[in-house]
């Protein structure tokens, strides 16, 4: 048996008349930048979030850092994330202007070490961006209380977690501004790059639209010089048709996840913890092979024809990218470790329990 790490395709052929249909009516209306389709995914999609107001974008690293701009943070202030995410949220950081201030994670859910975050606040800092890390918020309560005590912009990185919940809050509704990556993988995808910016300010949605359009106010009236960053009206086409079944994939992604915990119950690896009152929306399924097994595993599995990743292989304050920061082992112990143990089994809306069954018989058969 073949189990792929995702499969676009399987999903593709099951939405595909659908699809086909809407992307002739984008070629008939030549709304090709912007325009009808773009707007009413915009719609959708703020509506999805429980948000006032949507800006499409080019892709999610766009999305944070215009969203930075629009809060008018850059040059002089520094920004605090995760140490554990894909490199585009510190990127982003970058991209503005501003300073990147990491924090180490918790080591049960990777996600921001909230009691680490205080440390990390000087007079210069001005946001907090928390990763929904693997389709799981971040512990927002915390977050939101230091956000306020300090008078911090909060921004949230929900690349991995669109349709996440959190104490029955929808988590655009936790955050100042909310950023989406709709990068083919991801949970929502688009065929092609796609990003959004979610708020329920008209003020920051206005300059977030401003900044991705030229830092135009009229065709030849710019404000500010900005980016050129929009959604294109054939991803906005496919989003719409995709947003309709976000939620049934959802679940079938939490199937999936709890048909792994359960059949893995009695093996000696770390399956995900959820925290309290969550909707995890499992963008990934992690487990943790310690004493350095991890690779023999993966080739054991690859073997047996099942694809599996690492996310991440070095945690970001250790990238080459990250050098000139001078961090040492011991300032992220907990990325560190992660990023040495964790493996991504297949996770997919379409992935089937005879598939999941497998690939727990072949770890199974690998001596753990
Ligand atoms: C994918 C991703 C991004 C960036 O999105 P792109 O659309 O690829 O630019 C940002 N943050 C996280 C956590 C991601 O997984």
């Amino acid at each position: 048996m073949n189990v792929p790490f995702v499969d676009l395709k399987t999903q593709y052929l099951s939405i595909k008349d659908e699809i086909n249909s809407k992307i002739q009516q984008v070629l008939d209306s030549c709304a090709f930048i912007g325009g009808k389709f773009a707007g009413e995914f915009e719609q959708n999609f703020a509506r999805y979030c429980g948000a006032d107001h949507c800006v499409g974008v080019g892709n999610g690293t766009d999305a944070l850092h215009i969203a930075l701009r629009a809060l008018g943070i850059g040059s002089g202030d520094e920004v605090i994330t995760a140490a554990n995410s894909f490199i585009a949220t510190s990127e982003a950081i970058t991209l503005a202007g501003a300073q990147v201030v990491f924090v180490d994670i918790n080591p049960e859910t990777y996600n921001i070490n909230v009691n680490q975050i205080e440390a990390k606040i000087t007079d210069k800092t001005r946001a907090i961006i928390p990763v929904h890390l693997y389709g799981q918020p971040a512990d927002m309560d915390p977050i939101i209380d230091i956000a306020r005590k300090h008078n911090l912009k909060l921004i949230g990185d929900a690349a991995q977690a669109h349709g996440s919940t959190y104490k029955e809050k929808k988590i655009a509704q936790l955050t100042d501004i909310t950023c989406y990556s709709f990068y083919p993988g991801k949970n929502l995808g688009a065929y092609g790059d796609a990003g959004a910016i979610v708020t329920s300010s008209a003020e920051w949605a206005d300059k977030a639209r401003m900044y991705a359009n030229h830092g135009r106010s009229d065709k030849y009236a710019h404000e500010v010089e900005g980016v050129n960053s929009r959604m294109d009206g054939f991803q906005g086409a496919i989003l719409n048709v995709k947003l309709k079944h976000l939620d049934t994939w959802s679940d079938n992604r939490r199937r999936n996840a709890y048909f792994y915990n359960e059949k893995l119950k009695d093996v000696t690896i770390v399956t995900p913890t959820e925290i309290d009152d969550v909707r995890a929306v499992y963008h990934l399924y992690i487990v943790r092979i310690p004493d350095g097994k991890r690779e023999r595993l993966q080739a054991h599995l690859k073997e047996n024809g099942i694809a599996t990743g690492i996310h991440y292989p070095t945690a970001l304050p250790y990238l080459e990218a990250y050098k000139h920061l001078g961090h040492t082992e011991s300032d992220f112990p907990h990325a560190l470790k992660a990023s040495q143990e964790i493996v991504s089994l297949p996770m997919y809306p379409e992935l089937a329990e005879e598939q999941i069954d497998y690939v727990v018989e072949k770890i199974k058969s690998f001596a753990l």
